[in-house]
């Protein structure tokens, strides 16, 4: 074999490997996620990865960051142009409208997967990502923007994670408002072209209303000074923002006003909203959502007011991580490893192992697999995080006992009958 055929294939860049010692995390906070959804009336909703690539031009917006240069997109074998989903909105409206489901009905729906975006990896930023996002449809008033910001503020209190993340809100007014506000920043920036650096000069064409959202030291005071969004809004728009802070208000949500807040996607109206936190360095977003009323229409469907969010799962279970937040017994693990002293016995303690397993659902029991020496096997089990080791040997069979061995406490050992060994282990499995 050549050399360069033998040299091992890696995975792509920016798209990770979840592997055993991490899937606890998000298994943990995946579990809280479909609890909440359940408990706030929400119906999951499972889309394919790929779609028709338009279907994100035309939605995302064609001067966004994602649409102008993060898209995975490529012809499929009929020369289709598909796209790996950079995010979990057009999607869903895209199956929603053609399964009828926005027809004279209210929708609540979540998801959850995979996103894809070509960026530069770093930490908390990666080319396959992970979202569990919500959106809803039908809901015209300021409530449902409430009570999705209080669903994911009791996701942070479930998660332990309440003192480590600031919302901040804003509101993008309508399309008109918004068109009148623009004219007003581009006049402002051009009066300010000395200060704008090369991505700014160029959003000033495409996106004018992005400039407010950099981070650029040079810049701030200049942006500091703009005129403001909020200033602008129309009247609907303002009684609908100051409906939302009296209901977060009366929640006890605390919230900080970003008028710099604009998002990168072009659907969006009035209400915006991100939880932030300082714990993750730079990539301090975990969630972000607002309003989206024109969006359903844009993509041919009929006017429907909508509101949703997306967190990203990586930086939440970074942040659980960072803050060792997840308790232990969620971290994995077993409970007993059962180990057959030789070969002799290898068949009944597969049997016992079953017999175990129903009599006592929630155990978390590893068998002995493999064969080995006694010495290894006994190796095994200590490597394994159970607290127990049951043997099972020739005496023991033939006394229909087993021996408990304590592998993580001075204890000594103890011969117990097979017939009282669920009622013995029953403690060991307080979960
Ligand atoms: P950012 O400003 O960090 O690029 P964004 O505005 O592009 O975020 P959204 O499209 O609003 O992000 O996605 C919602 C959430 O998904 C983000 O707040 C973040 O937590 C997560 N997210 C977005 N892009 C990535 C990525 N490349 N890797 C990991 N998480 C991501
Ligand atoms: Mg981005």
């Amino acid at each position: 074999m050549s050399k360069s055929a033998a040299k091992k294939i890696q995975a792509i860049r920016g798209m990770n490997d979840l592997l055993p010692s991490e899937s606890p995390r998000w298994q943990f906070f995946e579990a809280k996620v479909r609890q909440l959804m359940q408990r706030y009336g929400f119906d999951e909703i499972r889309t394919p990865i790929v779609e028709q690539t338009a279907l994100f031009a035309r939605s995302i917006g064609e001067v966004t960051d994602i649409v102008e240069k993060e898209m995975y997109t490529f012809d499929d074998r009929n020369g289709d142009s598909l796209t790996l989903r950079p995010e979990g909105t057009a999607s869903c409206v895209r199956a929603a409208m053609e399964h009828g489901l926005l027809h004279n009905q209210t929708q609540r729906l979540w998801y959850q997967g995979p996103m894809f975006r070509h960026e530069r990896p770093q930490k908390g930023r990666y080319r396959q990502f992970h979202q569990v996002g919500v959106e809803t449809f039908g809901f015209e008033g300021p409530d449902i923007d409430a009570e999705v910001i209080l669903l994911s503020a009791r996701l942070w209190q479930e998660l332990g994670l309440s003192a480590h993340v600031t919302l901040e809100i804003n509101s993008l007014g309508s399309a008109e408002a918004r068109a009148a506000y623009r004219d007003k920043l581009v006049a402002y920036f051009e009066q300010h072209q000395d200060v704008l650096d090369e991505d700014s000069k160029r959003r000033l064409i495409s996106n004018p209303l992005r400039i407010l959202d950099s981070k650029n030291p040079a810049m701030a005071d200049m942006l500091n000074n703009a005129p403001q969004l909020m200033d602008h809004l129309d009247e609907e728009s303002r009684t609908h923002f100051e409906q939302l802070k009296a209901m977060l208000d009366a929640s006890g949500i605390g919230y900080v006003i970003n008028p710099r807040l604009v998002r990168g996607l072009d659907y969006y109206c009035r209400t915006v909203f991100e939880w932030t936190t300082t714990a993750l360095g730079s990539q301090g977003t975990v969630c972000a959502g607002g309003r989206y009323d024109g969006l359903v229409e844009q993509l041919g469907g009929k006017t429907t007011p909508a509101v949703g969010f997306a967190m990203g799962i990586e930086r939440l279970v970074l942040l659980l991580e960072t803050l060792d937040l997840v308790p232990d017994e969620a971290l994995g693990g077993c409970d007993v490893y059962l180990l057959p002293m030789d070969e002799s016995v290898t068949v009944t303690a597969l049997t016992l192992a079953e017999t175990l397993r129903s009599e006592l659902p929630t155990l978390r029991l590893q068998l002995h697999c493999g064969g080995g020496s006694f010495k290894s096997r006994m190796k095994k089990a200590d490597k394994s995080a159970a607290s127990v080791a049951i043997l099972l040997g020739e005496d023991e069979i033939a006394e229909q006992t087993v021996t408990l061995k304590f592998l993580r406490d001075e204890r000594e050992q103890q011969r117990v009958p097979q017939a009282e060994l669920a009622n013995q282990l029953k403690d060991l499995v307080s979960h």
